[in-house]
C-alpha cells in the first residue's frame, strides 16, 4: 500500500473516531452530526467511504479520486477539507450538510493509474446520453468507456448513493485548468459561479477541450441532480485557499437559500418515452435504448425490474 493509500484510511478512520468520541458538541447552535459509511467496493475490494458532516437539509457532495494517478492530488484536497470541517475550521452553516467521498478509485489511487483496475475511465462509464464504450482522454489517446454505462463497481456505488440521497449538488475535483463546469440541473449554474468566484476560477458553459462521452454530470442531469466538475488549476497543488474559499460561498449560496422552497428538481433533458408492450421486460426494452435495466429502474424510480405493466409509459433516455 502507497503512503497516500495508507494516509486515506487513516483520514477516514480519524472522521469515525471524531464521531464516536465527541458525537456532538453540547450546544444546539454548534450541534453537529458526523456519520461515515460505506457505499460500496471496488473492483479489487477496496471500500469506497462517504462521510457527513452537519445536519441541515442542504446537502453538498465532494467527490475526490474520481481520477487518479496524475490527479490524485484531489484526494489529498477532498481530506484536507475534511480535515477542517471536522476540527471546526470550517464552519458548516446550520440548514446544510457537507458529504465527502475522497476517493472514488481506491485501487487507481494504489496502483498509480488514472483508471479503475479494469482500465475503464471512470468519468466515462455514465448513463450520459452520449455514453460510449470508445471513449477519448488527451493522455493516451482512447480510453474504456466500460462494456456498458455503470458497468464498473465505482460508478455504481456513486449513483446508488446519489438516488438515495439526493444531494443539492455534487462538486466533482479533476485536473488540471482552473475551470469550472456545471449541468443544468437545480441551481448548479448559480453554484459553479459561487465557487468560480470564491476560488478565483473561470466558470465555463461547456468543456470544449476534447470530447467527453458518459461524464458524470451528464448523467446527473438525467436524473435531475445539479453537478459540477471543478477543474484544479496545477498537478500536485490542493490550492487549498482557494478551494476552501470556493467552497465556503456554495455553503454559504445553500444557506441563504435553505428559506426558499427547494429548486424543484426535473431533469434538463427531454425525456424520450416508450410504452410497454406485452411480453416486454425491462432487459429488453433497455438494450433497445441503448441503456441497461439498471438505469431505467433508477430513472423511472421502480421498485423492481421486475414491475413493469403493458402499457405503461417508461422513460428510456
Ligand atoms: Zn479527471
Amino acid at each position: 500500500m502507497t503512503s497516500r493509500a495508507r494516509s486515506v484510511a487513516t483520514a477516514l478512520a480519524i472522521l469515525g473516531a471524531v464521531w464516536w468520541i465527541n458525537p456532538a458538541p453540547s450546544s444546539a447552535a454548534t450541534a453537529v452530526l458526523a456519520t461515515s459509511q460505506q457505499i460500496g467496493t471496488s473492483v479489487q475490494g477496496r471500500p469506497i467511504e462517504v462521510a457527513c458532516i452537519g445536519s441541515g437539509d442542504r446537502s453538498v457532495l465532494l467527490v475526490g479520486g474520481l481520477h487518479t494517478g496524475p490527479e490524485a492530488h484531489s484526494v489529498d484536497l477532498v481530506l484536507e477539507v475534511a480535515r477542517l470541517a471536522w476540527s471546526s475550521d470550517l464552519e458548516v452553516p446550520a440548514a446544510t450538510r457537507l458529504c465527502i467521498l475522497p476517493v472514488l478509485n481506491p485501487d487507481g489511487l494504489v496502483s498509480g493509474n488514472r483508471t479503475n483496475a479494469r482500465g475503464v475511465d471512470l468519468n466515462r462509464n455514465w448513463p450520459a446520453l452520449n455514453w460510449s464504450a470508445d471513449a477519448y482522454h488527451p493522455e493516451g489517446g482512447a480510453v474504456s468507456g466500460g462494456s456498458g454505462p455503470l458497468s464498473e463497481p465505482e460508478t455504481r456505488a456513486l449513483w446508488n448513493y446519489v438516488l438515495q440521497t439526493r444531494p443539492d449538488v455534487v462538486l466533482v475535483l479533476h485536473c488540471c485548468g482552473a475551470v469550472v463546469e456545471a449541468n443544468d440541473s437545480a441551481d448548479a449554474g448559480a453554484l459553479a459561479t459561487a465557487f468560480a468566484a470564491g476560488a478565483s476560477m473561470q466558470h465555463i458553459a461547456e468543456w470544449t477541450a476534447y470530447p467527453v462521452t458518459g461524464q458524470f454530470i451528464d448523467a446527473m442531469d438525467r436524473i435531475g441532480i445539479g453537478a459540477m466538475d471543478i477543474e484544479m488549476e496545477a498537478l500536485g497543488d490542493i490550492a487549498l485557499d482557494d478551494h476552501r474559499a470556493g467552497l465556503v460561498r456554495v455553503l454559504d449560496a445553500l444557506e441563504g437559500a435553505s428559506s426558499q422552497p427547494p429548486v424543484v428538481r426535473q431533469a434538463a433533458v427531454t425525456r424520450v418515452t416508450y410504452r410497454v408492450l406485452p411480453g416486454d421486460t425491462l432487459a429488453n426494452i433497455a438494450v433497445r435504448h441503448g441503456t441497461t435495466a439498471d438505469v431505467l429502474t433508477s430513472i423511472n424510480r421502480l421498485a423492481s425490474p421486475d414491475l413493469i405493466t403493458v402499457g405503461q409509459v417508461l422513460a428510456v433516455r
